[in-house]
This record gives C-alpha cells, structure tokens and sequence, in this order.
C-alpha cells in the first residue's frame, strides 16, 4: 500500500502556468491562512511517518526502540518525541546497507534521479529520487523562482555544478517556468562572462562570494556589468552572504542587479526556501518540508525569531523520508504574514553552522556578525578573515580585513572604528589588522574565512 496516495493530489502541482502579471505561482496555496498550513503540514506528516515506518527498515528500528509509532503523531509538538537523525547516520547507513541505505523507503527500481553531497570529508552521501518527487521538486523550484519575480520573458543562466550535485536541476524550475534557461554550469569566469554577454542574460545563479568575485573580475578586464550586461536578478545560495544586508548591497551595486538568498540542502531539495520580492526572508516550500529550531544544547524549541538549530522533516519525499534531520544549519524564521501576501514560514537568515559558531572568551559569534559589519564600512574592501590565538590561555581574535584603495582615513581610524562596532555590536574584543587591497585569498566559491589555531596550543 502506498500511505501517500490519499494525499498524493494535494496543491502542491498548480494546474498551469499563471498570467506574467500575476505575483502568485499557485495563489491559493501561497497565501492560505497561516492555521491552514499548520492543519495541512499535520496530515502530510502523519502520512509521512506512516510510509517510513512501512518502508525503511532504519525507521522502524529506531521508532519502536524510541517507543513510538506513527499513530501516537496527533499535534505538531508530538514530532518530539521522535528521534532525529544526522549527516553521519546517513553515512553510515549507507555504509551498511549499499547503495542508498535502509532510510530509503522505495526499491530501488523506483528511483530515477540521486544527487550525492559535495561533503569535504568522508564518503559523499546520496539523496534518491522517486519520478514523482523529482516533478514535485521541479514544480515548486518554480514557484520559488516565480515569486522572486522570474518570468517566462527571463533569460535565465544557472551556473551551478551539475555534476552529482543537488543544486543542478533546479535550473529546470526556471524552465518550467518558461524562462529561456542557459545551463551554463561552473566555467571559468572569462567563459561566464561570455555567456552572460552574448545570450544578454537577465537572470544568474551562483554563490554569493562568487558573484561578488564575477562582478570584480568582470570590472578588471574593462566589462561594465551595469552597462555592458542585462543581469537584472542574481539568486545566490551555499553562503550566509545573500541575508547579510552589507553583502547584499555591495553585490547589488557592483552588478546593478537585485540579489535574491535561496537556502538549499544537499541531502533534501537544491532549493527548499526563496527570497519573494520584498526580500525579507525566504519563503519556506512548508509543503514539503517541516521546520524545527531547537536549541542545539537542550534540544528543546526556541521562541519565534531566536537563533537555533534548524532540524528538518520531509513531508512528501518519498525515496528516502527524512525525519527530524539535524542539519547544523543556525538559523532563524518568523511566520508574520509577508508584505507580499504570501503566508509560508520565512527563513530570516542562516547565520552560520553549529560547528562555526566562535566561542571568544565565553561569547559566541559567528563569521557573518563580523562580516556584516566589514561590509558596511566605506574604507574596507568587504574581505576578512578572522583568526584565533589562544594567548596566555586566552583567546584572542584577529580580524583581518582590506582598506580600499581609495580609503582616505588612515589604517589606525579603519582599525579602531570595526574594533569599536563589533564590540558595540556583539560583546567580543579583538584585534584589527587593516591591509592593503588585494591582499587576501579571494574565495571563489565556497569561502574560508575563519583560521582557528587554538587546537594547535593543546596538541604541541
Ligand atoms: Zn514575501
């Protein structure tokens, strides 16, 4: 029996593409009364936790060894009592069972698409697609797109890798859509350009740092990306960079475009979260997937617009359910109405990993507080890197950052003013070394941005 068939036609496919001039991909979906999604995320969920228990042996092991069944699901809240699952089981378990483990909840027959994690370390994990995930997928990828302003008019360049990697196909969200899609994928720079150049692109996705790098490059080899490009729209992802307002505004002048913040994750959706017009926060697919932020220590919910652990449950995905994914993502949401209409939860911003968080001196602190403030300030290039001593078994932290080359205050000003705000802004003291431009490794896409040599003190 398939546990979702009930619930296998609810809105999430819109009958058909909607008039250009409408803001709404699927209007009665998008701005529903904010109970009725709660009542719809309820039913899914119950039906969810249903085929998982049927179907993925892992599932059923760890439900009855925690002492639940679906059944005792009856409110959202109920969802806590079920255990949560993270990058390294699914490792493991793949591990274990080959070739997509024993969280998968459908033969294998039935899967038609797998994207594997760009994971650093250790062996890469696999998310598997069913034909009917993979078009839901698709469906709202395109809503996303649609309500950050896309339209079939849109000559849209996707310059993501494409390469096993999950952010690749949403480019066929912007074609569904009905833009003229351009699946230019990661080429070199010069290429890019070329690309963005000849088709007169109007849309671009890419990494926030990376756009920032493109606009830069573009200006250094004499191409005016306000002038001589038709970018008009940039959605960016895999970085904090697109929420951070400074960041935002840097790349917005530098392209003359408007910078959209997408959230993704590799082991669910490309997209699950998109920037509507306003540009407050990213509207949540709360469709196809549940939220939950916790409190990474206690594991119990923070309240509405705190900083926690956002963990992750798939309400409709029937190749390998996840349930209560603990995604090391810090992050915040609101479910306050938006401007736009539009009634979905809004992600208001991911402000850096569980394992990024600094501890300095007790305080904690993330990259992207420092690099808000770096980005704001006239006299510095946006780039920085922090470092952290431990000195007489204290930490101590060192921002580094660039003055541009036309700054006319002298390095002591530029230092003192960021030592100043940050620690107006965020409690910590460091030290400021100002350079010159240029000076530090520019990231391309993912960026490195803290150098913690405290381990160093202990080991040697
Ligand atoms: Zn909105």
């Amino acid at each position: 029996m398939n546990a979702l068939s009930p619930l296998s036609r609810s809105a999430t496919t819109a009958p058909k593409r909607p008039d250009a001039s409408s803001p709404y991909w699927d209007e009665a979906l998008e701005t529903r009364p904010r109970e009725q999604w709660d009542a719809h995320t309820l039913a899914l969920l119950q039906a969810h936790l249903r085929h998982a228990y049927d179907n993925a042996p892992y599932y059923r092991r760890t439900f009855d060894a925690a002492g639940v069944r679906p059944e005792d699901l009856r409110t959202l809240e109920d969802l806590r009592a079920f255990p949560t699952v993270n990058k390294s089981i699914l490792r493991e378990r793949q591990l274990a069972v080959p070739l997509l483990g024993d969280l998968a909840a459908v033969p294998e027959d039935d899967v038609v698409y797998v994207s594997a994690s760009s994971g650093s370390t250790g062996v890469p994990t696999l998310s598997p697609f069913t034909a009917r995930d993979f078009d839901e997928w698709i469906d709202f990828e395109a809503r996303l797109f649609w309500s950050s302003g896309l339209r079939p008019s849109d000559r849209y360049a996707h310059s993501l890798n494409f390469s096993l990697f999950v952010g690749g196909p949403c480019v066929l969200g912007a074609q569904k859509l009905g833009a003229l899609s351009i699946h230019a994928g990661t080429v070199p720079s010069e290429r890019l350009l070329a690309i963005l150049r000849q088709f007169q692109a109007t849309a671009l996705w890419t990494t926030p740092s990376y756009a920032w790098y493109l606009g830069e490059t573009a200006e250094k080899a004499g191409i005016d990306p306000r002038r001589d490009l038709a970018v008009k729209r940039l959605f960016v992802a895999g970085e904090p960079g697109g929420s951070i307002p400074e960041t935002r505004q840097r790349i917005e002048d530098l392209w003359g475009a408007k910078v959209y913040d997408y959230y993704g994750l590799s082991d669910i959706f490309g997209a699950c979260a998109g920037m509507c017009e306003e540009r407050h926060g990213l509207h949540w697919a709360e469709d196809h997937i549940h939220v939950e932020v916790l409190d990474p220590h206690t594991g119990q919910p923070v309240a509405e617009g705190e900083r926690g652990e956002m963990v992750l449950t798939t309400l409709r995905k029937q190749a390998r359910p996840l349930i209560r994914f603990r995604t090391g993502d810090i992050v915040s949401f609101t479910t306050e109405r938006c401007a736009c209409g539009r009634t979905s939860k809004r992600l208001l911003g991911v402000h850096g990993r569980v394992d990024d968080m600094i501890i300095i001196r007790g305080v904690n602190l993330f990259p992207s507080d420092v690099e808000a403030l770096v980005r704001k300030d006239p006299g510095l290039t946006g780039e920085y890197r922090l470092v952290i001593e431990r000195e007489n078994h204290l930490d101590a932290l060192t921002i580094e950052v660039e003055h541009r080359p036309d700054a006319r205050e002298s390095i002591d000003t530029l230092a003192g003013r960021l030592k100043g705000t940050l620690k107006a802004t965020t409690g910590v003291g460091a030290r400021v070394v100002v350079l010159p431009p240029d000076t530090l490794p520019r990231a391309t896409h993912k960026a490195k941005r803290i150098d913690d040599r405290r381990g160093a003190v202990w080991t040697a």
